[in-house]
């Protein structure tokens, strides 16, 4: 089984590094219908809250960019192997020479630390976006049950693992030059997607709009728990869609299953990956 899938977007080399596969529980989901729950309920194995957990590797010129990090091994024994997919790619974690993170979420960003806090890629800059920075610093998360203070305390410890080469991104920034930051906020703060432009040729990454493809692509009101503010993370899902579908633009994103590239199409009002 491979973990990764290559693409080119004019010179640029964009790879996928698949950290894992698991299904969500339906205690996450928000919005599902009677039948979808029940399905979800009855088989912890469904197809229909599958999600992958994926990290890019953007490699360009010197630079070789890994965007997210996987989730190490709090998930279970389904995820947790950027590491082996980097090294089907050719490469160690010395070789990495960037790291930007779209978000600071468990599933993005513990694979940069082992479990003792220590950084995994040695010569790598690490990357995050100003908000997102600022938010899972000062917070007080001990009341807040989902993306408490288990949460804010790993993003603290990436962050201080990396503080001697710790980058702060605002919104339009460069993360290496030709990959640029897109903000969508409402998943997190400062969540992000990004964009690899060269020539004529195009990518985008969605972020974290959707968590389990076979859901919310047939219904956009199905969220997680996960997002922090619902309502703004369900009006970007829908902007991010719509502007994937009307300037076909190559598209993949963080939980995205197989192909990890594709187009959206709008289905009258759902979307496929075509
Ligand atoms: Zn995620």
């Amino acid at each position: 089984m491979t973990r990764i899938t290559e693409l080119k977007v004019g010179k640029v080399k964009v790879t996928a590094l698949k950290d894992g596969e698991h299904s969500l529980p339906a205690e996450v989901l928000l919005n599902l219908s009677k039948v979808d729950r029940g399905t979800i309920e009855s088989d912890e194995k469904n197809s229909l809250s599958l999600s992958n957990i994926n990290a890019y590797l953007v490699q360009s010129g010197e630079k070789n960019l890994l965007i997210d990090a996987g989730c190490r091994d709090l998930f279970g024994p389904t995820c947790g192997y950027l590491c082996e997919a980097l090294e089907e790619a050719g490469l160690k974690p010395k070789d990495i020479t960037d790291v930007f993170l779209t978000h600071l979420h468990p599933d993005h960003m513990a694979g940069v630390i082992d479990t003792g806090g220590t950084s995994v890629f040695k010569n790598a800059i690490l990357k995050v976006m100003e908000v997102e920075y600022d938010f899972w610093r000062a917070g007080n998360f001990e009341a807040v049950e989902v993306n408490g203070a288990d949460w804010a305390s790993l993003a603290k410890s990436v962050i201080a693992s990396y503080s001697d080469r710790l980058e702060i991104l605002q919104r339009d920034s460069e993360v290496i030059s030709g990959v640029s930051v897109i903000s969508i906020p409402g998943h997190t703060p400062g969540h992000a997607g990004f964009r690899v432009d060269d020539g004529e040729q195009s990518l985008i990454h969605l972020g974290d709009i959707i968590h389990v493809p076979n859901l919310q692509l047939f219904d956009v009101n199905i969220s997680t728990v996960f997002d922090i503010d619902s309502e703004i993370a369900l009006k970007s899902r829908k902007e991010m869609l719509d502007m994937a579908s009307t300037d076909k633009i190559l598209c993949t994103s963080g939980h995205m299953l197989s192909p990890k590239f594709g187009h959206i199409e709008k289905v009258g009002s759902n979307y496929a990956v075509v």
